[in-house]
């Protein structure tokens, strides 16, 4: 906390004071980044690196937390980096890096930010947390929560998948699923946050949040030995996680520990491009979409960290594409088949982007590229049925059934 300097609108620039969830001159859309000096965060940061293990605390000179404050006891990345073999490699990307970050603790890439989020909430002696979700933020934080001993509120979309839902269950939050849609869900959240005296989680709007999913670009250019490949590709939804990422690469590279950042590639489903459909027309204000994909986890209507977003892929030369229902389940299929890497529809996304960007002659698919698959496939059993095909009639329990069934 020693090198956070305060918080700044992406909007306008102004300050605005530390427990804001937006900046008090631009309203929702002025969302804040959080600034810190960097030049003492790099030499705090050195030394942490020579010293602390391994995991997201090994970073704590560039978050917003105490450096030895409170936390909840789950141990959150470093996740592995995963080469497919290149004579296997999807869509013929020979030299992609997949990063697993359905590896962590509630097996999703939103660990990083709710372990920044429990860990503020903890240091202010704050009885618990809100938030609405798709889902895995809501299951994140119902684990870290149950691990600090804090209470969870959580508001979801009640169509979210059971497995979601069991680890919510599991975990003992307490469970308002909402007859809705996600964009639903977190207006409640929003609306409810001062009725009950608990912490936001809900993404976007809390400053702190970015903080933690930044943590994947710092963990990425540590494992690369700061030696980052040209695009690095991430799944879209709200937007926070490409946000995050940028922010990570920038203050490495302000701070002189990388010679540039790199293009950050926006996945989103056809149906839920709000972030894709911005950028292609130079609008800086996205119209809602429909939401309508099976990637739940990106099924987006209004996009809540859209400035960010915006932000990450226009000032890293990046770019967005989109893609379809059943490229996502190819991409899912293929990953898991040639890496071993079974991630959910909405992390496969990622690689059917680089694919599709490959296919169209707009990547060379023997460049290094990195996609980051943000969810375990275990969160969703129903795609991943869709993906790899449903479980073929029972045999008989004798061995010529078997041989017969294998052809022998
Ligand atoms: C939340 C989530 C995303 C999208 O992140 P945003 O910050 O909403 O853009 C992608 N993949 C998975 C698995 C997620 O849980
Ligand atoms: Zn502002």
């Amino acid at each position: 906390m020693g090198t956070v300097t305060g918080l700044t609108c992406v909007v306008c620039g102004g300050a605005a004071p530390p427990s804001a969830l937006w900046c008090p001159a631009c309203g929702p859309e002025g969302t804040l980044d959080v600034a810190y000096d960097l030049d003492a965060a790099r030499a705090a940061l050195e030394r942490d690196l020579a010293t602390l293990p391994p995991g997201l605390w090994r970073y704590r000179a560039l978050l917003p937390v105490l450096d030895d404050g409170p936390r909840a006891p789950l141990v959150v990345g470093p996740t592995p980096l995963v080469r497919a073999p290149a004579d296997r490699a999807p869509g013929g990307l020979t030299r992609l890096v997949i990063k697993d970050e359905g590896r962590n603790p509630t097996a999703s890439f939103k660990d990083r930010a709710t372990s920044v989020a429990v860990a503020r909430a903890l240091e202010r002696g704050a009885p618990g947390l809100l938030c609405a979700s798709t889902g895995n933020a809501a299951s994140s934080l119902a684990g870290f929560c149950a691990a600090a001993g804090l209470r969870s509120v959580i508001l979801v979309p009640a169509a979210a998948p059971r497995p979601k839902l069991a680890q919510l269950m599991v975990y003992g939050a307490t469970l308002l699923p909402v007859r809705g849609t996600y964009d639903q869900a977190f207006d409640l959240s929003l609306a409810a946050a001062p009725h009950l005296g608990l912490d936001l989680r809900s993404t976007g709007v809390n400053p702190y949040l970015g903080e933690g999913k930044k943590t994947a670009a710092l963990e990425l250019a540590e494992q690369l030995g700061w030696d980052l490949p040209e695009w690095v590709a991430v799944s879209v939804g709200d937007g926070c996680i490409i946000g995050g990422l940028h922010k990570g690469f920038v203050d490495l590279w302000r701070m002189g520990k990388l010679p540039r950042v790199p293009r950050l590639l926006g996945v989103q489903a056809e149906g839920s491009a709000a972030l894709h459909d911005a950028w292609a027309r130079g609008l800086d204000r996205p119209e809602p979409a429909s939401g309508k994909t099976l990637a739940d986890s990106i099924s987006v209507s209004i996009p809540r960290d859209a400035r960010k977003a915006l932000r990450a892929v226009r000032d890293s030369g990046g770019r967005f594409v989109t893609v379809s229902d059943d490229e996502i389940l190819e991409a899912q299929r293929l990953t898991a088949r040639s890496t071993g890497v079974f991630t959910e529809p909405a992390g496969a996304a990622a690689v059917a982007g680089l694919v599709k960007l490959a296919r169209a002659g707009d990547l060379d698919p023997e460049a290094p590229c990195v996609a980051l698959c943000t969810g375990s496939g275990l969160k969703d059993a129903e795609a991943a049925f869709k993906a790899g095909g449903a479980p073929p009639d029972p045999v008989e329990p004798t061995l010529e059934a078997v041989l017969a069934r294998l052809g022998v």
